[in-house]
């Protein structure tokens, strides 16, 4: 027996692995991330008979979960949004998990910053403009270790996703200006890869007001940084005079 911590995806229910769906295909208990994992994803839970809304749980109440899965060796998909890994809670079901003695598996999924990247039909990496991505939030309810406070991070301008932080825009855009020229493209995505997708794109000068008129208020993802400007370098990997030597992944 096992449990699975599975990465849905953004949205699309076709945005999963068939690695997470197969084994949402067969497993007796599903756990799932009620307010941002799409509900078609449960059709593929073919055999399960035992289906919980996380969102409705405290940690007790899983554990109690893993722990009757364990009793009748039922394997547990736990899907979760995105990629597990990030701001996914994973870490404290697994000191549960290794309290109760019971295996687990991480299986990744597609990210939200990447469909927002594939929304915005937009390469995070340009040679001479940026070469580093940069994932945070701003603090919420839980908080920032303050040496990655926004106004640190922005100090290297790099190409920077932001979650969990749509509630606060004013204000990061405001801060993002500490670092980045007022004129350096923002983009806000809301619900990336979902039917009701958004975007909202502008620069740190006229971005504020544009997504309050969009009225977006959760559920997005700012992304910022100069390789979002459409005359940002073109890629030297695919230069005629750019050594074929260097195409093959350094
Ligand atoms: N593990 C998830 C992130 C969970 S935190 C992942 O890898 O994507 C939840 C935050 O992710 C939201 O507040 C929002 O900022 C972002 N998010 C999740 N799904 C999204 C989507 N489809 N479009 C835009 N942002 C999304």
């Amino acid at each position: 027996m096992k449990v699975y911590f599975i990465g849905a995806g953004p949205g699309d229910p076709k945005l999963i692995t068939l690695k997470g769906k197969e084994i949402i295909e067969k497993a007796p208990v599903v756990i799932y991330a009620g307010s941002l994992v799409n509900k078609e994803i449960l059709q593929y839970a073919e055999k399960a008979k035992d289906i919980h809304n996380s969102a409705e749980l405290n940690l007790d109440e899983m554990k109690e979960i893993f722990k009757k899965a364990k009793e009748a060796g039922h394997d547990v998909a736990r899907i979760h949004t995105g990629d597990p890994s990030i701001y996914g809670a994973i870490n404290e079901q697994m000191q549960v998990l290794d309290e109760l003695g019971i295996d687990y598996e991480v299986i990744p999924g597609v990210s939200s910053f990447q469909a927002a990247a594939a929304a915005l039909k937009q390469e995070l990496t340009l040679p001479d403009v940026c070469q580093t991505i940069t994932l945070s939030r701003v603090a919420g309810r839980t908080p920032v270790p303050e040496k990655e406070a926004l106004r640190e991070l922005v100090r290297t301008r790099p190409t920077l996703a932001l979650f969990l932080s749509i509630a606060q825009f004013a204000d990061i855009v405001e801060t993002l200006k500490e670092g980045y020229s007022n004129s350096t493209p923002i983009a806000v995505v809301y619900k990336a890869s979902w039917p009701e997708e958004k975007i909202v794109r502008g620069t740190l000068e006229d971005i504020a007001l544009k997504v309050k008129e969009a009225g977006i208020t959760k559920t997005a993802l700012i992304m910022v940084g100069e390789v979002l400007s459409k005359e940002a370098g073109a890629s030297l990997l695919y230069d005629k005079n750019f050594s074929h030597m260097y195409r093959s992944g350094e």
